[in-house]
């Protein structure tokens, strides 16, 4: 069991940085915490570790408050970037080390680094030296000598931050496993969207110190609560025309375009008339539609600059008037550049936020 519950946390560092949350995280859950560079996320951690002193606020493990706790007695075990091997002691000897510290005798040591080594798939590799390893079986040992504590908690910062792109597709699944395998409580830190979205249970969206929003990878990506979250979690990022609306007509800022909003969004139109709203929608959910109508859609043009072929799918940059934006397209169906290209988007994929809040209005 590992709930942890972080009641009203607030950690003001000496520069003025402030770090302020509420968050309750699940026994054997998954969640990862997103945010842009200095968000925060790293301090999180360090909080819940506790590496760090907080200035206001309770830390609760399975009820139990652990304000005044060392990360050992709080049952954590933490993984980093750097794998912090010893580079003299071997796989074995590395995934012992703790263990060996801590006095236990042989036989226990060996068999929890044999167990250790089976889950991980390092049993052949346990007389090697760190450097005989590739960067994913560093990784792994690194994992290994924090498993070989059955810690109720994880949290790892960025581990998979110095693999190339293929050793952390692999490892993205074999962390899954480690935690579908050991259900600790996991709490890990990314810049990456795709680690993100395919392994959390839930994900925490950070900026400036600040929780976004919590939520499942669905949830985030189809219910952002805000423009921020919106515009972090999608790549290519969501689309965003400033708008002003009128008896009903939205009028889009920086190019010659209207439509009738009342149509969509007969509340917003009300509500906002004669104020200002940001309408959003992803680069994915459109389809180029020539001069076809499409039904439940809103049709819109832009002028094509620049197109980018990624393969299974192509990103075409077009403007608006001023507005710049990234359609995604089909690889066999890729416009034309300085060309005007008519799209369509489905109503059912429009967001619309509060100009002045930001926050998401028609959810
Ligand atoms: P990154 O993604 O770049 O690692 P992060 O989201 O993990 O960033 P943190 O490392 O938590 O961000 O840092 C958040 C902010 O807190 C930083 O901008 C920094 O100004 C401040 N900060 C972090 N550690 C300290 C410290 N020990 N002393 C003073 N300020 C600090």
């Amino acid at each position: 069991m590992a709930q942890i519950y972080l009641e009203k946390i607030n950690k003001i560092y000496d520069n003025g940085f402030q770090a302020v949350f509420d968050l309750n995280i699940n026994d054997r859950e998954f969640l990862v915490i997103v945010g842009p560079s200095g968000c925060g996320k790293s301090t999180m951690l360090r909080i819940i570790a506790g590496l760090e002193v907080i200035t206001k606020g309770k830390m609760f493990i399975d009820g139990e408050l652990v304000n005044n706790k060392t990360p050992k007695q709080r049952g954590i075990a933490m993984i980093f970037q750097s794998y912090a091997l010893y580079p003299h002691l071997n796989v074995y000897e590395n995934m012992a080390f703790g263990l060996t510290l801590e006095g236990y005798d042989e036989d226990f040591i060996e068999k929890r680094v044999k167990e250790t080594a089976l889950v991980l798939g390092l049993s052949d590799y346990l007389d090697r030296k760190p450097r005989e390893l590739s960067g994913g079986q560093c990784q792994r040992v690194a994992v290994g000598r924090a498993i070989i504590r059955y810690p109720k908690v994880f949290l790892m910062d960025e581990p998979l931050s110095n693999l190339d792109a293929k050793q952390r597709t692999t490892m993205r699944s074999e962390i899954i496993e480690i935690h579908r395998k050991t259900n600790a409580t996991t709490i890990y830190v990314t810049h990456d969207q795709v680690e993100a979205m395919t392994m959390a249970d839930r994900i925490v969206v950070m900026k400036d110190g600040y929780i976004q929003q919590v939520g499942t990878p669905h949830e985030l990506y189809f219910h952002p609560a805000n423009r921020f979250v919106a515009g972090f979690i999608g790549d290519p990022p969501m689309n965003f025309l400033p708008c002003s609306l009128s008896n009903g007509t939205a009028f889009i800022k920086g190019c010659e375009l209207s439509f009738d909003f009342k149509k969509l969004f007969p509340d917003i139109a009300s509500r906002y008339n004669k104020q200002d709203i940001i309408l959003g929608f992803r680069p994915e959910a459109i389809t180029t539609c020539g001069d076809k109508d499409v039904p439940n859609s809103l049709i819109l043009a832009a002028q094509t600059e620049l197109t980018e072929l990624l393969g299974d799918n192509a990103n075409v940059y077009a403007y608006m008037g001023n507005n710049r934006i990234i359609l995604r397209v089909s690889p066999y169906n890729i416009p034309p550049i300085n060309c005007n290209c008519n799209f369509a988007i489905p109503y059912t994929s429009l967001y619309v936020f509060d100009a002045q809040t930001n926050m998401t209005i028609n959810s």
